[in-house]
């Protein structure tokens, strides 16, 4: 190990506290200390190349380094590197709110900016919250949810968050909320099958929807698959059903298309798989391509026309950045210029394809795959799908397999994930699951 890798090691293991990570075990294990990148390969600190598998924690979109957006953030930067938008404005922050409702869903019409996703969660939640005060409805105090849900870190998203592991122990802090049971096909609560299924989950939905309608500001979901959850795609129809049931009795939807937003499921939003327009929409991770903190939570002309007499009184610091915006521009463009969506449509049959070749293992449940959303779910049994126990931390194991041949991924518990770049080239995107594919028996068989 050189030097400079040892005492940036300990330095960090001395002052720094990383997120979702038990630093026990951390401060335990080789740390990886990433310098510099290139298109979709990461290099640590010893010159070692990665294949970023998970698009560095599911931002990014075109590669890293990339000319173009590093060109719109140097231009930007001579111009203006930041000025508030509370009381003002600067042309980044105004063509981009352009750009995104021009991409958006049809209907979204006002772009209200923040820094990260769960800030564009919670102002999705306080503007439902007040809308439907300012329209005189101050009954309406609660928010509709899934369990297995996630929408961000903070006390309001995780209000209206389901992951047990995540969320149980802040629950004295949190605001109600009212849970319907997700959908989970492969573990399907109801005891069913997909092939013969009677859609027992729509029912549930439709149960609490009754139930509930009248105090309810809003529905919030993750549209087509939880992601955090562990990529658990949602049946054909779900998400637009939850558009009908909103829209039948009056309960605002926010979509929160953080995780899937910008290309991830194969669309440029995950809503347009079924043609869903919610009544506001949350972005973030993939906005700026993966360069910056930028987030926009989207709505319509509806809910905006109903704080006309008063004010919405949220706010971040950084706002809205130019650099951010900057970013953002240069990514949409690329989206054109690149014909990102096209060509992702092929690289993902191949990737389809190699996923293929991890059903043979006894140890893989399932398989889940929406666009370039990839999750695979290890099994002790899967004649009773038991889980493997969670002391193994079979998932992490996996991932330091990974690592050790040249791919940098991330599991959610015993899932593995695959989210790369949306430009991968196929070469490559086979590379990395065949690294995948060999760590996992490589972890299997050292058990
Ligand atoms: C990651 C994520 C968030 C939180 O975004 P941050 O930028 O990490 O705060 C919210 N919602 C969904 C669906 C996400 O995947």
């Amino acid at each position: 190990m050189e030097l400079r890798t040892r005492t940036l090691a300990e330095l960090g293991n001395r002052h720094l506290w990383h997120p979702f990570t038990p630093m026990a075990r951390w401060l335990e294990e080789d740390q990886l200390i990433i310098d510099r990148a290139e298109g979709v390969f990461l290099f640590d600190t010893e010159g070692k190349r990665y294949i970023d598998g998970v698009s560095s924690l599911w931002v990014n979109v075109h590669g890293h380094n990339r000319p173009e957006i590093n060109q719109a953030i140097k231009e930007q930067l001579a111009r203006l590197e930041h000025s508030t938008m509370l009381g003002a404005s600067h042309p980044p922050g105004i063509l981009l709110a352009g750009r995104l409702i021009d991409v958006a869903p049809q209907g979204l019409n006002r772009v209200f900016y923040s820094d990260t996703g769960a800030a564009a969660v919670e102002i999705a939640l306080k503007m439902a919250f007040q809308y439907w005060r300012n329209l005189g409805e101050s009954q309406r105090t609660t928010f509709l949810c899934l369990t297995n849900a996630y929408h961000g870190d903070t006390l309001g998203a995780v209000s209206v968050g389901g992951i047990a592991a995540f969320h149980r122990l802040f629950e004295p802090l949190l605001f109600e909320s009212i849970q319907a049971q997700a959908p989970y096909c492969f573990r399907c609560p109801w005891g069913q099958h997909q092939e013969s299924c009677d859609h027992e989950c729509f029912n549930a939905l439709e149960r609490v929807f009754f139930e509930h309608h009248k105090q309810a500001c809003a529905v919030i979901l993750e549209p087509k698959i939880q992601a955090a959850g562990g990529m658990i795609v949602h049946p054909e129809g779900y998400l637009r059903k939850v558009r009908e049931l909103s829209a039948q009795l009056g309960v605002l939807m926010i979509v929160d298309e953080v995780a899937t937003g910008f290309g991830r499921t194969g669309r440029m939003f995950a809503c347009e798989h079924e043609s869903v327009s919610p009544d506001i929409l949350t972005l973030a991770k993939g906005v700026t391509g993966g360069y910056l903190p930028l987030a926009a939570t989207l709505a319509t002309e509806r809910v905006f026309e109903a704080f006309l007499g008063t004010t919405f009184y949220h706010g971040h610091t950084y706002t809205g950045n130019p650099l951010a915006s900057a970013a953002a521009l240069a990514s949409l463009d690329l989206f054109e210029k690149d014909r990102t969506l096209e060509r992702l449509a092929l690289k993902a049959n191949a990737l389809k394809e190699e996923l293929l070749k991890f059903a043979s293992l006894p140890y893989v449940g399932e398989v889940r795959r929406l666009g370039f959303m990839v999750g695979i779910e290890l099994v002790q049994d899967r004649n009773n799908k038991k889980p493997f126990p969670e002391e193994l931390c079979l998932g992490h194991r996996v991932t330091l397999e990974a690592r050790k041949r040249g791919a940098l991924v991330r599991p959610l518990g015993d899932v593995l994930v695959l989210m790369p770049p949306l430009a991968i080239e196929e070469e490559t995107l086979r590379e990395l699951v065949g690294i995948l594919f060999d760590s996992l028996k490589a972890t299997m068989e050292s058990l």
